[in-house]
């Protein structure tokens, strides 16, 4: 008979304390993708035990920044139809705070087994105490102060009602080992582990209790985690031996660092992942960028979509090294997708952004007014506006700033700037002069950038000038910009008349 394989089930577990961090994204995309590449089913269990820095809208938030990625989970705490957390799934409650009972019978029975014990030190003395290893350069770890406490002694305390936690009780000998799927074979000598606090005094588990249990009851097959979770695995490990439980596997993801090395922390700088969503990165290229933030595909490869993502992501490619987090990568990718998407729903995309910044208006889902002008704009002149800077976009957020010479009745800049190499602004002038001279005999319908080109070329060998010398006058008169896109796109974005007094302002400035 043969055995049939363990269904994979992996979990993506916050701790509600603040606005889903990016790095935490990481853990859930590749939860995620485990569990998709291998048919099996993605949770999301809610880890709230922590009630003293509760965030109220953490998941709400979290569960909508998913939705948004695109990594929803099948099982677990979920949106509902409506938009509102809820949960699903044969194993719940999925959030902590409402599985007290649960964690209770649990630590009895470790408390029966031995394997716990009540701690009655007070604060102070753990103070104290840590002071006192730390004199002696001893490891901090509790000093086993309750640990040998008779059952007597306990009773009386606990009749006293002395506030209390139950601890771990660590073997004094031997080791506790493990495979990491990531990090390979881990063996740590058991006196190097500390007497873990499993219960706290007010009632509710440590992660490192209600987890253990959450993932041997929910069935969790694989736990895919931060590398900052390794140190404590071995207590983890434990745990599931104390209750007899077969241990999940466990894979450990490399920490993300800042460019300087430095751990890229919860309270440093901007790291929460809808602050990336609001800056107008695309939902598929942070996808992207967290994929290879640890994950090596083993070819030059780049640019995954999910479907992709899912076919080829393996735990056998998760890097061990932190991973520098390099915000230029990100804009690299993203600039990537934008290339690629469909111009009608970049526009789409961009049209909030230009609103934002004041320099669009909707009216109907084809009709827009420049705000700056009060014209009219039609899609299809949004779609030509917008694909100028298509090719140069990083992120969606700059499409304002990048495009706003177009809304403008006038760019507004220093005359200097028509200057170039050797061309004097007088020069300069000159040369638009006989641009403008040529332009104005072209039909408003033949204003095209394919015939501006030719137009451009015919002067070249009319009047021997060099490129540079007609195009970066004719460009800056249009843009007002050192940098913008190419003046023929320009020129047929504005239409013959709007181009033609741009040059003319320029030869009068
Ligand atoms: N609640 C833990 C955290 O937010 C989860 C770690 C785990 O995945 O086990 O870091």
């Amino acid at each position: 008979m043969t055995e049939t394989p363990k269904k994979i089930r992996t979990r993506f577990a916050p701790s509600p304390t603040g606005y889903v961090h990016i790095g935490s994204v990481r853990s859930a995309l590749y939860n995620y993708l485990f569990a998709r590449h291998n048919d099996g089913t993605f949770s999301l269990r809610v880890e709230d035990t922590d009630r003293t820095r509760l965030v109220e809208d953490a998941v709400d938030y979290l569960l909508k920044v998913f939705a948004i990625l695109g990594l929803n989970p099948d099982e677990g705490v979920v949106l509902d139809e409506r938009g509102k957390v809820s949960q699903k799934g044969d194993f719940g409650p999925y959030i902590q705070s409402e599985r007290l009972p649960i964690y209770q019978k649990y630590v009895q029975e470790l408390l029966d087994k031995d394997y716990a014990y009540y701690c009655f030190c007070s604060q102070e003395r753990l103070q104290l105490a840590r002071e006192e290893r730390q004199a002696k350069k001893l490891p901090p770890m509790y000093d086993g102060h309750c640990r040998h406490l008779s059952k007597e002694e306990v009773e009386a305390k606990l009749q006293a009602g002395e506030p209390h936690v139950i601890r771990m009780r660590i073997p004094q000998d031997g080791f506790t080992e493990f495979d990491d799927l990531v990090y390979g074979h881990i063996k740590i000598k058991n006196e190097l582990i500390d007497d873990q606090v499993l219960m706290k005094s007010d009632g509710f588990p440590t992660y490192h209790l209600a987890h253990v249990i959450d993932d041997h009851l929910m069935q969790t097959s694989h736990v895919i985690r931060g590398e900052e979770w390794l140190p404590s695995a071995p207590k983890h490990i434990l745990l599931f031996q104390y209750f007899g439980w077969e241990v999940p596997a466990y894979a450990h993801l490399p920490l993300l660092l800042n460019p300087d090395k430095s751990k890229l922390s919860k309270r440093q700088g901007d790291v929460a992942t809808g602050s990336y969503l609001d800056k107008g990165y695309l939902p598929e290229a942070i996808l992207n960028f967290l994929l290879l933030l640890g994950w090596n595909p083993k070819t030059e490869e780049e640019i995954f979509s999910l479907d992709e993502m899912i076919a080829r992501f393996d735990l056998s490619g998760v890097n061990k090294y932190g991973a520098v987090f390099n915000v230029e990568k990100l804009d690299w990718i993203n600039g990537m997708y934008i290339r690629k998407m469909e111009l009608g729903k970049l526009v789409t995309l961009c049209v909030p952004y230009l609103e934002q910044d004041g320099l669009l208006e909707k009216i109907s889902d084809a009709q827009f007014r420049n705000k700056l002008t009060g014209e009219n704009i039609s899609f299809e002149k949004l779609q030509q506006i917008v694909s100028l800077e298509q090719e140069r976009m990083k992120k969606l957020s700059e499409v304002g700033e990048s495009v706003r010479f177009v809304f403008e009745e006038m760019p507004q800049y220093e005359k200097e700037l028509l200057a170039w190499k050797k061309i004097t602004i007088e020069d300069a002038q000159k040369n638009l002069q006989t641009i403008y001279d040529e332009m104005e005999k072209i039909e408003i319908a033949d204003f095209t950038k394919e015939n501006l080109s030719e137009l451009i070329n015919r002067l070249k060998e009319k009047t021997g000038l060099g490129t540079g010398e007609l195009m970066w006058p004719l460009r800056v008169s249009l843009s007002g910009l050192k940098n913008s896109p190419g003046p023929f796109e320009i020129a047929e974005v504005l239409g013959k008349e709007k181009t033609l007094r741009r040059i003319s302002r320029a030869i009068h400035l």
